[in-house]
């Protein structure tokens, strides 16, 4: 069995890859190594079931021909993270949407079977928790820039949804909440791996706002196998599921256990959102998924706690602190 990664040589892409050669079969990644980095396929490149091209998913042909090579595609490009949203709106905005388009269109060709990553950013600003699939979504003004995140994501689900109404593509929305693990880089604005990597160096520990937002960490191994299960069942076509844990944590207390488990004497500090971000930012305050959809579909459940995961993370992070 073929299996294509768009964003392969990304956080979790990477880790996909791992496990679906693990399982036998061959994998062909999709990167153009804008936020992802051949570091992290590094290790994968000696089996001869691995196969990656640099390039843009932009590219027609590059992709058309992977496409037709393998039977399921696994979208996971995108341009992600806060700070690299806020930089850089267009190339977000352009990649998310033409990008994912051009898979469902060049996949609709021969009926693949596709998994569309999407976010959880998606619920915007929505106050409703814990969020489900069909609950509205909330997403703030264009001026603010960050919602052009959520927004292109809005529009690839209901392309993906198109698809599969009126093409009977069997196509699969994964929204996924935060992720963590290794490999995960802290530049674009994620808060575990910048945080762990003050603890390490010392430095201080910047929680942004008064720290009592709070967010549900899943760890990448979990987010991996629920995107493989929903690969395999064909049930889930058509649908759209939520994918993260129900572990909430505020990020004050996520600063504490970090400098807690690195045994860091960093300072923890909290910095205005207008400094840390941009003039007029919005933060959510709450973000926890409801998973009964996935948990009655396939059984999913997370099994690595925030604890096991920041663990994990830390001795990561240890190993390879300049690296990422
Ligand atoms: N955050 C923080 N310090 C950082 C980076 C992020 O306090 O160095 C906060 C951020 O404002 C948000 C939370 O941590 O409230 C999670 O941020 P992240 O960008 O990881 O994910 P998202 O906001 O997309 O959930």
């Amino acid at each position: 069995m073929k299996v294509l990664i768009t964003g392969g040589a990304g956080f979790i892409g990477s880790h996909l890859a791992e496990e679906i050669l693990q399982q036998g079969m061959e994998v062909y990644v999709i990167d153009d190594l804008s936020t992802g980095a051949i570091q992290n396929i590094q290790h994968l490149k000696e089996n001869e079931r691995f196969h990656y091209v640099i390039d843009d998913i932009r590219n027609r042909s590059v992709l058309g021909e992977m496409i037709d090579l393998c039977p399921v595609v696994y979208h996971l490009a995108a341009a992600v993270g806060v700070h690299l949203i806020l930089d850089s709106p267009t190339n977000t905005i352009e990649n998310n949407v033409f990008g994912t388009e051009l898979v469902l269109k060049l996949a609709a060709k021969k009926r693949k079977k596709v998994i569309i990553s999407s976010t959880s950013e998606v619920y915007g600003k929505s106050e409703k928790m814990p969020c489900a699939e069909t609950d509205n979504i909330l997403i703030g003004a264009p001026n603010n820039i960050r919602w052009s995140y959520a927004c292109s994501k809005a529009i690839d689900e209901f392309l993906a949804l198109a698809y599969y109404k009126e093409m009977r593509l069997p196509v699969v929305v994964a929204r996924l909440f935060n992720t963590v693990g290794p490999r995960q880089t802290g530049r674009y604005g994620m808060v575990i791996p910048r945080f762990i990597k003050q603890a390490l160096r010392g430095e201080r520990i910047c929680v942004y706002g008064d720290g009592k937002q709070s967010r549900c960490f899943c760890y990448v191994k979990d987010t991996v196998t629920a995107l493989i299960g929903l690969m395999e069942c064909e049930k889930a076509a058509g649908e759209v599921f939520n994918v993260g844990s129900t572990e909430e944590v505020t990020i004050a207390e996520l600063a504490q256990k970090v400098k807690t488990l690195t045994g860091s004497s960093s300072e923890i500090v909290y910095v205005p959102y207008d400094e840390a971000y941009e003039q007029g930012f919005e933060d959510m305050r709450r973000r926890v998924p409801d998973i009964t959809k996935i948990k009655k579909l396939i059984g999913f459940k997370p099994s690595y706690s925030l604890d096991d995961a920041l663990r994990l993370t830390i001795e990561f992070l240890k190993e390879n602190l300049d690296e990422y």
